[in-house]
């Protein structure tokens, strides 16, 4: 009988496990996870979920009793510790090995460590795992704690919103001139920026982050010659990719797991999907890697059908999502085409209620919808239509989005 392993326990794992059996696959399906939960996704864990707003079932994608009606064998609390391509063999940490026909690695990345004095003390937290998140909630839950945030990136712009509204003293330490600049850029950036001062959240840009100060507990940070006091400290200055499996069997590497666009990788039979998977584009024809949920929710199936032996490509537009306060937004677009882009905006910026457009050579590249829903699609659509676009119009909100998209 046929066996497919997948490797991991995030939502790409989750997603190629169910599309192996709507695909129709009978054979055998093993999800190993070093993590004691089912596969879940991650972006509860700033916010609803660390709110206290949503549980455990908005976090895990399938209960474990799915797997079991599924026919799925799934373990968890389980390391794979080498797999051998050529021998197409795993190993797992308890000492036991398995045989695969095909294997997914959907190892995920793992959150960038500080190597900075102090980065061990007690109340030094980071986030990505549920565990991360209970924590954090525990003690930001009551209220009146100084939370000092070492990065202005999405994980530590999303956890200074919930800890505000907990009624927490926060400040951002941010090592760029604006927060958020490397994603949205420094107009965009802008606009998260005054939301967060709108809510009180004490914001520091060109920030030089010395040490973590404390004996056991932490008590302060020292940054730029001062010392900001701190209850607790978040560190989130971004991930790394979980490429030491692939790397230690000889898999090509390079930014993540680097794979053709069926998700397969320099190895016969191995395949990856996910933050780990540095992928080769067909659209923008170079490779991408995206560290979002919506890649790892579309990505999972393509590489489920590959491992089927079907003909695809994963095309996908990368698209994020994020909420802060009373601020919605998703962004579709292609990173390396929007950084030379210019930028028009539809609607009301300061009332923050618009979607900015990131055009380039007279083309839509990408767009953000801020406060204003159910226009992502259509904002996808004249991203892949790729068709010369009407400045004017487009910024024009008396103008039908849809009107605007060419076939
Ligand atoms: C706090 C937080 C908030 C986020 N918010 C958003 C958001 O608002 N919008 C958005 O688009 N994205 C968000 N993201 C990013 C999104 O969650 C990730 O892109 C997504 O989790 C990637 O899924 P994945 O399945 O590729 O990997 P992961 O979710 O990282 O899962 C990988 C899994 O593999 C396991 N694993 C690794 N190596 C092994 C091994 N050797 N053996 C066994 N198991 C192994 C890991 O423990 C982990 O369980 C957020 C991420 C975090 C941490």
């Amino acid at each position: 009988m046929t066996h497919l392993m997948i490797v991991g326990g995030g939502l790409a794992a989750a997603t190629a496990a169910e599309s192996l059996r709507s695909e129709g696959f009978d054979g055998d399906v093993t999800v190993v996870t070093d993590e004691a939960h089912a596969p879940y996704q991650r972006p509860p864990l700033s916010k609803g979920y660390l709110a206290g707003k949503e549980g455990l079932d908005a976090v895990i994608v399938h209960p474990r009793e799915w797997y079991a009606e599924n026919g799925i064998d799934l373990r968890t609390e389980t390391t794979v510790t080498r797999i051998d391509p050529a021998a197409h063999s795993a190993e797992f940490a308890r000492g036991t090995a398995a045989t695969w026909d095909a294997l997914l690695l959907a190892t995920g990345s793992s959150p960038r460590r500080l190597p900075i004095e102090g980065h061990d003390l007690q109340g030094v937290h980071m986030l990505r795992r549920i565990g991360d998140s209970d924590s954090l909630a525990e003690q930001l839950r009551g209220g009146g704690k100084k939370l000092v945030l070492i990065g202005s990136g999405w994980i530590g712009m999303e956890v200074a919103a919930t800890a505000r509204e907990f009624g927490n003293d926060v400040t951002i330490l941010g090592r760029d001139a604006v927060p958020l600049a490397a994603a949205l850029g420094t107009e965009l950036g802008g606009v998260f920026r005054r939301l967060h001062e709108q809510h009180g959240v004490d914001i520091r840009t060109s920030a030089q982050v010395e040490r973590i100060i404390g004996s056991d507990r932490v008590t302060g940070v020292a940054v730029d010659g001062e010392v900001v006091p701190a209850d607790l400290v978040l560190i989130g200055v971004g991930a790394v990719p979980n490429t030491g499996l692939a790397e230690a069997s000889g898999i090509e590497i390079n930014n993540g797991i680097l794979t053709d666009a069926s998700l397969r990788t320099s190895a016969p039979d191995v395949f990856a999907a996910g933050d780990v998977a540095n992928a080769y584009h067909p659209v923008v024809q170079r490779h991408l890697r995206s560290e979002h949920w919506a890649n790892a929710l579309n990505a999972g199936p393509v590489a489920a059908r590959a491992m089927l032996g079907q003909h695809v490509s994963f095309s996908a537009i990368p698209y994020f999502y994020t909420d802060q306060f009373d601020l919605g937004m998703e962004l579709s677009g292609y990173p390396p085409l929007m950084a030379d882009a210019d930028l028009v905006i539809r609607g009301d910026r300061e009332a923050r209620e618009f979607i900015a457009f990131w055009v380039d050579h007279g083309r839509v590249v990408g767009g953000m919808n801020v406060n204003v829903w159910d226009v992502n699609e259509t904002v996808q659509q004249l991203i892949r239509s790729a068709a010369p676009i009407d400045l004017a119009a487009l910024a024009d909100p008396g103008v039908a989005l849809d009107s605007l998209v060419r076939d």
